[in-house]
């Protein structure tokens, strides 16, 4: 399947939060950005037979994705509602994947993963989580790492020290327009684009 394959799968297969969880930051990587990140995790051999985990996996868009790529997945979400479309979305794929309701902070993995995948929470609802601690808990599980976050400049500037104290040391990241619909009555816009950054990060 290519980079374009995987995206129209995607976005046929994937159904999207039905309430989002203002307080869970509850945003779906959009299809395309999906299929761009586990297209170039699949290039470089990051998960086709590995075993791989998806943290924050909510309606299941990467985890499922990197099934569809070959990937032996887990999928760990929190939130029951984002479970349940979780589950029928996993049904609409032939891919055997296993998947977790567990808090990803606090779950006890019996395995160590090839590949991390995440576009957990920022942060942003002044939770007391951050996105750094996901991918701790990545860098804890997994040797790659392949995550989403933020794209300001000022979050770009800070991110390769906030990884190496994770363990983790960026290889590489590039920026995509995330667009975000107005799933939330304080949206005054119908869409607004959003500039995330994607990084891949190796174990230290
Ligand atoms: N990874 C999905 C969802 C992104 S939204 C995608 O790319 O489309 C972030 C998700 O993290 C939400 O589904 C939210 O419910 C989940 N989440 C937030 N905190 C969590 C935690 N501590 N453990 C597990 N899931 C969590």
């Amino acid at each position: 399947m290519n980079r374009k394959q995987l995206e129209i799968h995607l976005s046929q297969v994937v159904q999207p939060f039905k309430q989002p969880k203002i307080e869970l930051e509850q945003y779906q990587t959009p299809p395309r950005v999906a299929a761009n990140l586990l297209h170039i995790a699949w290039l470089k051999g990051d998960i086709q037979n590995k075993n791989v985990v998806d943290l924050c996996a909510g309606t299941g868009i990467l985890g499922l994705g990197a099934a569809l790529l070959g990937g032996e997945v887990v999928l760990v979400e929190k939130d029951q509602e984002a479970y349940d479309i979780l589950l029928e979305n996993k049904s609409k794929i032939d891919q055997k994947t296993q998947s977790v309701l567990n808090d990803v902070l606090t779950w006890q993995a019996d395995m160590r993963f090839d590949t991390a995948i995440l576009n957990p929470p920022f942060g942003i609802q002044q939770n007391k989580t951050s996105d750094m601690d996901f991918v701790k808990k990545a860098g804890q599980l997994a040797e790659k790492v392949y995550s989403i976050h933020d794209g300001s400049d000022r979050n770009q500037e800070g991110l390769p020290k906030l990884f190496n104290k994770c363990g983790l040391e960026i290889q590489e990241t590039y920026l995509e327009e995330f667009p975000l619909s107005s799933s939330y009555p304080w949206h005054k816009l119908k869409y607004k684009i959003h500039n995330v950054l994607v990084v891949q990060a190796s174990s230290l």
